[in-house]
């Protein structure tokens, strides 16, 4: 029997479960205090060294374990995780970037990362400068002595030009800059970025890590200690903590990650074969396939290609027309992101990411797991309303 009051007793009971509990899934630990030993272990424990537990925002073993995973599959050394993708961006640029220097995006960059650039830009004192993503080695003259990082997507997730990766990562390395990938598209399966010469490579997990459409979150997996370190100190001074019960659902998602990815790959190929058989198709924005730009690159450097591709619809069909189309569509929702189960559209203005692109109306798929023939049908009837 215990002494203490009852109330004492509600936070601090007596009972402790027997040890030695064994099970697959890993544990999901949730806390913002962190208890030490003594003083003498708290004051030997560092936030940055992943030895050791100080503070629910710097890092669980929840967490840490999926950091550990993430990096392993990305080929990586070191992994933060912050609460989106675009936190994950915002993270690499306020760690690597001061008032003074330049940073270089693609122009078909994520719309988000295109506008912190602006931001960055306007009130920050960096100059934001966009690029045509298939420059190539030609990016070697845009980059000035106070450039210190370029940003490049592979493939640029709506108009789906495929960069020349290696020539952006060699250009950028003989002039000292760094090369941050946004990996997202290839889920860190159909694409080895650090292979390829990038110094960071950032996902958004929101997407087929996560495989759910039910979570947000962000990585950073770099193979440089120092790198990371700075990454670290801008992760700890942003406060970028994550929910370790959303950490956990990521790494659940992981076992299946490589077969639901094959899985949207082979159903997007065959939507994309079949627009490409349809007159209403100007282009179908693939990277496997020859209408794509950068398809060379794709085929170089990729193994797969995942279940994003955009179409654009021949020039007489108008905005209101494709509307028409989308708005039809039964098995498709209107919305943004993928790597979910359901499938997705959304029609874009291209020019608006885009500065010089020619041609009609583009609209993005996000070919989900359901059966393929089912979505094929549902886009042939869909196309009557065009
Ligand atoms: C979704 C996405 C992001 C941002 O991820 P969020 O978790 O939605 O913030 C960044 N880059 C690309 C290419 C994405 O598709």
């Amino acid at each position: 029997m215990s002494a203490k009051s009852i109330q004492t007793t509600l936070v601090h009971s007596d009972y402790v479960a027997p040890a030695g509990f064994d099970a697959f899934p890993p544990a999901t630990h949730r806390a913002s205090t962190v208890l030490f030993a003594n003083t003498a272990t708290m004051r030997a424990s560092q936030w940055k060294d992943k030895t050791a537990y100080t503070y629910g925002l710097h890092g669980t073993p929840t967490t840490f374990t999926l950091e550990g995973k993430l990096a392993e599959i990305e080929g990586g050394n070191h992994c933060l995780l912050t609460p989106s993708g675009l936190a994950a961006i915002a993270m690499v640029d306020f760690a690597l970037l001061k008032s003074g220097d330049d940073v270089l995006l693609p122009e078909n960059v994520y719309n988000p990362n295109r506008e912190l650039g602006r931001w960055l830009s306007a009130d920050f004192g960096v100059t934001a400068r966009y690029y045509d993503p298939m420059i190539g080695a030609g990016i070697a003259a845009l980059i000035q002595p106070n450039t210190k990082l370029l940003w490049a997507e592979a493939p640029g997730s709506v108009s789906m030009e495929v960069p020349d990766l290696p020539a952006l990562c060699h250009a950028a390395h003989e002039r000292g800059v760094l090369v941050a990938l946004d990996n997202t598209w290839s889920a860190g399966l159909a694409l080895r970025g650090f292979d390829l010469g990038a110094d960071i490579v950032m996902h958004a997990l929101t997407k087929y890590q996560s495989g759910g459409a039910d979570l947000l979150m962000g990585a950073v997996i770099t193979r440089d200690r120092a790198l990371n370190d700075r990454l670290a100190l801008a992760h700890m001074r942003l406060g970028l903590g994550v929910s370790p019960d959303d950490a956990y659902l990521v790494q659940r998602g992981l076992p299946t990650m490589k077969m639901r990815f094959e899985r949207h790959d082979a159903s997007a190929r065959e939507l994309a074969a079949w627009f490409k058989a349809r007159p209403e198709i100007a282009k179908v924005l693939h990277p496997a396939f020859e209408d794509c730009p950068g398809h060379a690159f794709w085929q170089r450097d990729f193994t797969g290609a995942g279940g994003l591709f955009s179409v654009v619809f021949d020039a007489r069909f108008d905005e209101a027309q494709v509307d028409c189309m989308v708005d039809a569509l039964t098995l498709f929702g209107i919305g943004y992101s993928w790597g979910g189960p359901n499938s997705l559209v959304m029609p874009y203005r291209i020019n608006s990411l885009r500065d010089q692109w020619e041609g009609g109306v583009l609209v993005r798929f996000n070919v989900g797991l359901e059966d393929p023939a089912d979505l094929i049908a549902d886009l042939a009837r869909a196309f009557n309303a065009l």
